[in-house]
């Protein structure tokens, strides 16, 4: 097994978690200093005996590649240990984690609270599918903590949050929402997607589970799907086993990816946090945009949360133009530096409007009572130059083309 970095800082982690140990080198893959990307979906053993051990959990090693693989296993390794959790499991993509997660631990009869700001995929899952299971959802006003408490005081089997959210960037309050969820026996699960744990800790906070889009920032490169769920050993035992049956595994070449991507985790994010915030603080001084959404702006509605909470901002912010959607179609295609595209968290600005992106199931009406208007950009910042971002935005901002 690898030593433990539980002591080492963040960055440290982020680099040596996971990876081989020089025993591990030597013995299986001739001394190679970087974690192989093992294809293979079964694994032989000399005699049965071994086999069955390893079959019975007695000893470690891998089965078969739904069940695990040695790639996917130091993936999860590192986020286990930058997230301080006892166990992390992996799937295939987020919504395979957050779907796994909630089907796991959920039976009819049960009732869930949340947030109505959830990510579009969860929130589906939350209308569309968790009902017909018998299962009640209560969706709250994403900051109406007395709400949630309220909702969350009638009875519940899980609390489940995600903070910052998308498109508009709110903060929930974990550690307070944790604590209500707690007097009332409910678990309670957050999607760190937008944070990381770089600058969020949700089980530090009082979270069961944490969990995440491993596509986004952790990958960090657009180049690979994946999931992850952290938290105690029985918890993401149970998940782990949901998974394994159904079938929802990360595959080992995205796992590679993921893994190589993580090595720079916490450059980026630092880059990121940084540039957000001096873009936040430019959109909201030039003229032509109506508001900006940035929970490191002393003016966004939970920035005393956000500064208790997070230790950095993270790299997404939106912001609304003046004048009416036809103002986001002429803007976006002016910037240099960002694909428009839906996704983010890339070492490359992204942009786009929510009704492409976030809430492209959503009507006009169903983003309004969102709060999500119509002239809103979401900008997921890259690792550029703070100043070219800037002046790109400038220009097209500026610009009349
Ligand atoms: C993208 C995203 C998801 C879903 O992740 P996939 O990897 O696309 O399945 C879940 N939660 C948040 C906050 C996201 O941004």
């Amino acid at each position: 097994m690898q030593r433990s970095n539980d002591k080492a800082g963040l960055g440290t982690r982020a680099v040596w978690s996971g990876e081989l140990s020089s025993k591990e080198r030597g013995e299986r893959w001739a001394g190679a200093t970087q974690v192989p990307v093992a294809l293979s979906v079964s694994y032989g053993y000399e005699t049965v005996e071994e086999w069955l051990e390893v079959a019975q959990g007695k000893k470690s090693g891998h089965i078969y590649g739904r069940n695990t693989n040695p790639t996917v296993a130091a993936f999860e390794e590192k986020v286990r240990e930058l997230e301080s959790a006892e166990a992390a499991t992996s799937f295939a993509s987020g919504m395979a984690a957050i779907s796994n997660t909630l089907f796991t631990l959920l039976s009819p009869g049960d009732r869930v609270v949340s947030i109505k700001d959830t990510y579009g995929g969860t929130n589906k899952i939350f209308i569309e599918f968790l009902p017909r299971f018998q299962i009640d959802v209560a969706l709250c006003d994403t900051t109406d903590h007395g709400a949630i408490e309220a909702e969350i005081a009638k009875g519940c089997k899980l609390l489940y949050l995600e903070t910052p959210t998308n498109p508009t960037v709110r903060i929930v309050d974990i550690a307070r929402l944790a604590r209500a969820a707690h007097d009332r026996a409910a678990l309670v699960v957050v999607d760190n997607t937008f944070a990381t744990p770089i600058n969020q800790r949700p089980l530090e906070l009082g979270a069961d589970l944490a969990l995440h889009s491993a596509t986004k920032f952790l990958g960090g490169h657009a180049d690979a799907l994946g999931g992850v769920v952290c938290g105690p050993k029985d918890l993401v035992g149970r998940i782990y086993h949901f998974r394994e049956i159904n079938g929802a595994c990360l595959e080992a070449m995205s796992a590679y990816l993921l893994l190589r991507g993580m090595k720079t985790l916490h450059l980026r994010i630092r880059q990121q946090n940084e540039s957000a915030l001096r873009i936040a603080e430019f959109l909201a001084s030039h003229p032509r945009v109506a508001k900006v959404f940035y929970p490191g702006l002393s003016t966004h509605e939970n920035y005393e949360i956000a500064r208790r909470q997070m230790s950095g901002f993270g790299g997404v912010l939106s912001f609304e133009l003046r004048g009416g959607f036809s103002e986001v179609q002429a803007f976006l295609p002016r910037l240099r530096y960002a694909n428009l595209a839906a996704n983010l968290g890339a070492v490359e600005t992204v942009a786009g409007p929510p009704a492409t992106t976030s809430h492209v199931e959503s009507t006009p009406e169903e983003r309004a009572a969102a709060g999500i208007p119509e002239a809103l950009i979401r900008y997921s910042v890259g690792i550029e130059d703070t100043e070219d971002l800037i002046s790109d935005l400038r220009h097209a901002l500026d610009g009349s083309n």
